[in-house]
């Protein structure tokens, strides 16, 4: 499981995540809500190795991801898909798929399988291929995103803001992609301020405020604590 215990992170004198502590099981959806700032990214990149923790621990199957070395942690299973999709615009949807199987390059015989594999979980992205990145929608550019992090053959996915900028009908696709993932066996951290949409895929969830888990409970006790419901849900 990922198992995250008192984790501290700062910039300078800043402290952006306040002892944070939270659990992921396997084949477990679990959101994280949280209004800008409140250092879901920072998370996710002390997760991703991106970011040195000032305290605590982090640790996916009782490896730890904390060495400050991001290739160990996707080689080890944790693969991000980062806030803003952060594709290569001119690129063509295969080569930027292909770059997600970076930490795989001396097995391409596995690369290619695995590109046929996210090709079959996401069938728009077929006929897209060789188009530029670029040239996609919003949502099918983060398909390509999504199917990106699944190339380096995660058991873990770190999903930050799939929905930005998205319609909510392209939302609730999105969403469904990320259920298809998770039912081909990939468990999911998904960082939401669309609270209703990632409540109606999540198992469970947490709230964070200022860098604190400030409230935790099953999709269900979340979706009806009034705190949530004020805040994040806007009713
Ligand atoms: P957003 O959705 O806007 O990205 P977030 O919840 O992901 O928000 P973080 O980006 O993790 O939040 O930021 C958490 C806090 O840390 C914020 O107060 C932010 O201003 C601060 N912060 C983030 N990165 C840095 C940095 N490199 N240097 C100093 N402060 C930072």
């Amino acid at each position: 499981m990922l198992d995250v215990r008192d984790l501290s992170v700062k910039y300078g004198a800043f402290t952006a995540l306040h002892g944070l502590s939270l659990n992921v099981n396997p084949g477990e959806i679990v959101v994280l809500l949280g209004a800008n700032g409140s250092g879901k990214s920072t998370l996710f990149r002390t997760l991703s190795g991106l970011q040195r923790p000032s305290g605590g621990s982090a640790a996916w199957q009782g490896q730890p991801l904390t060495s400050g070395k991001p290739e160990f942690n996707v080689s080890h299973g944790v693969s991000q898909c980062p806030e803003g999709r952060l594709l290569f615009p001119e690129l063509s949807v295969q080569k930027n798929l292909r770059l997600g199987a970076y930490v795989h390059r001396k097995d391409p015989a596995g690369t290619e399988r695995e590109l046929q594999r996210v090709y079959e979980l996401f069938p728009i992205l077929v006929e897209k291929k060789h188009d530029p990145a670029g040239s996609l929608s919003g949502g099918q550019q983060q398909m390509v995103a999504i199917a990106r992090a699944l190339m380096a053959r995660p058991s873990l996915l770190l999903l930050d803001e799939p929905s930005l900028g998205l319609a909510p009908l392209v939302v609730e696709q999105v969403f469904e992609t990320v259920q298809r993932v998770n039912q081909a066996g990939v468990s999911v951290l998904l960082a939401e301020q669309n609270a209703f949409a990632a409540l109606g895929i999540a198992h469970r969830g947490y709230v964070l405020e200022s860098g604190k888990i400030t409230l935790q409970g099953t999709s269900g006790e979340l979706m009806n604590d009034d705190r949530v419901r004020s805040a994040y849900l806007g009713v």
